[in-house]
């Protein structure tokens, strides 16, 4: 007995704050950029002062530098990273007196956004702003006349507020991203254990398959020797010979039969494939297996996927079998078609039909519940109609050019 092994799915995907560090890297950047020009711009209109610019300009790539692997250095300490930061941010402003308020408005509270971002934790957060804020009030009371701090402060506060509701957007959509990766990879998982639980289930079903008919055949065999000892015992040779005869051929069907499913066997486990010659061989089979007349057309030129192809041939290999086994029919007609990038298969036979309804519920019968799932499994579509003059399975799906497994 196979134990299944149950899946999983995450409940709570992983967060990876490096990652939102990493994602938040390039945006960051180019906004500290334009606050860089900025504050030239701001200061050197005001006051032109060459050397301290140079300096501002080496602390401010020194930032710059920091920022841009700020995935690393936050790793462990996360607090000297937000320590030295501020620290530069302070020094940028102080070297700059007229350019100041674009340095703490523009960068200060990104680091707050950054800390947002960082941490799970608010104390975390609130300390880092606490400490922005009094960063900020530390070099605008030692730069500024009052009134003018009046009038900066309401704008900083203002920023404050745009970046930290900006970073929870932009967190929330990078954390819906990580989710969505995670449920994809989830989902893979699922789809590669669902494909091998089917192929499971159907080595299962191919030895059921040929117990059923070794065992039956070889049972029958016996029988009819039996029969066939006994009237030699009466005397009874002409009858006894009917009977041998008779076992003769369906010792050659049962033959037939075992080979068939163990070219089936066979078929699963080919590891180079092609489609077109695999499938006229197994029409090949069937005909000489069962005597039914089988009328192929098959076209198809693409390449189609390892997948594909080996549920492609199962298709057609089980409606087939079904012919053999239920339809009582004279004809079939198998035909294959690829059109507009998509495999068309159509089995379609001349016998007694069967009620569609009950497909899937009766117990011990899953071939054709079997043609659903991997239809499914391929991306396609399936129809099965089946009236007294005959049954017609119909599946399309898509080929995608290009697939190699
Ligand atoms: P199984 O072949 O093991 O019986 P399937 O799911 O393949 O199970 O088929 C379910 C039932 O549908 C069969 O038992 C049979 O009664 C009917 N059936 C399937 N295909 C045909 C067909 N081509 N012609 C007539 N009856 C069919
Ligand atoms: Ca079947």
């Amino acid at each position: 007995m196979k134990i299944i092994e149950k899946y999983k799915i995450h409940q709570e995907a992983p967060f990876n704050n490096e990652e939102v560090m990493l994602v938040s890297r390039v945006p960051i950047l180019i906004w500290t950029l334009l606050v860089y020009v900025a504050t030239l711009i701001l200061q050197n209109f005001n006051e032109l002062i060459f050397l301290n610019s140079l300096f501002f300009s080496i602390t401010y790539f020194f930032h710059i530098l920091v920022h841009w692997y700020s995935n690393l250095l936050t790793r462990f300490w996360s607090w000297l990273y937000f320590l030295t930061q501020g620290l530069m941010i302070l020094t940028c402003a102080l070297l700059m007196p007229f350019g100041s308020p674009a340095v703490l408005i523009g960068l200060l509270p990104v680091l707050i956004g950054q800390s947002i971002g960082l941490y799970s934790h608010n104390r975390k957060i609130i300390f880092v702003s606490l400490y922005s804020v009094s960063m900020f009030f530390y070099a605008e009371i030692f730069l500024r006349k009052a009134y003018e701090l009046l009038l900066i402060t309401p704008l900083f506060f203002l920023m404050l507020i745009i970046v930290i509701a900006y970073s929870m957007l932009f967190l929330q959509q990078v954390h819906a991203r990580l989710r969505t990766q995670s449920f994809l990879k989830d989902l893979e998982n699922a789809h590669r254990k669902v494909e091998e639980l089917t192929l499971a289930n159907e080595r299962q079903r191919m030895a059921r398959d040929l117990h059923d008919t070794l065992a039956q055949g070889v049972a029958s065999f016996i029988m009819q020797l039996e029969a066939a000892d006994e009237f030699i015992v009466q005397g009874n040779i002409r009858r006894s010979q009917e009977i041998i005869q008779q076992s003769m051929g369906q010792a050659r069907r049962t033959l037939a039969e075992a080979r068939r499913v163990i070219n089936n066997l066979r078929l699963n486990s080919a590891s180079e494939m092609v489609f077109h010659e695999e499938l006229t061989d197994e029409i090949q089979r069937f005909f000489q297996a069962t005597g039914i007349n089988v009328y192929p057309k098959i076209q198809m030129s693409s390449q189609m996927s390892r997948m594909l192809m080996e549920h492609s041939l199962y298709i057609v290999s089980e409606c087939l079998t079904n012919v053999a086994k239920h339809a009582k029919a004279d004809n079939v007609w198998v035909t294959v078609n690829e059109q507009n990038d998509r495999i068309e298969i159509e089995v379609k036979d001349n016998g007694t039909g069967f009620d569609t309804s009950q497909v899937g519920k009766q117990a011990g019968h899953y071939g054709l519940l079997g043609l659903f799932e991997r239809v499914r499994l391929i991306g396609g579509e399936i129809q099965i109609t089946s009236a007294s003059n005959g049954t017609r399975i119909r599946m399309e799906a898509p080929i995608h050019k290009g697939d190699k497994l």
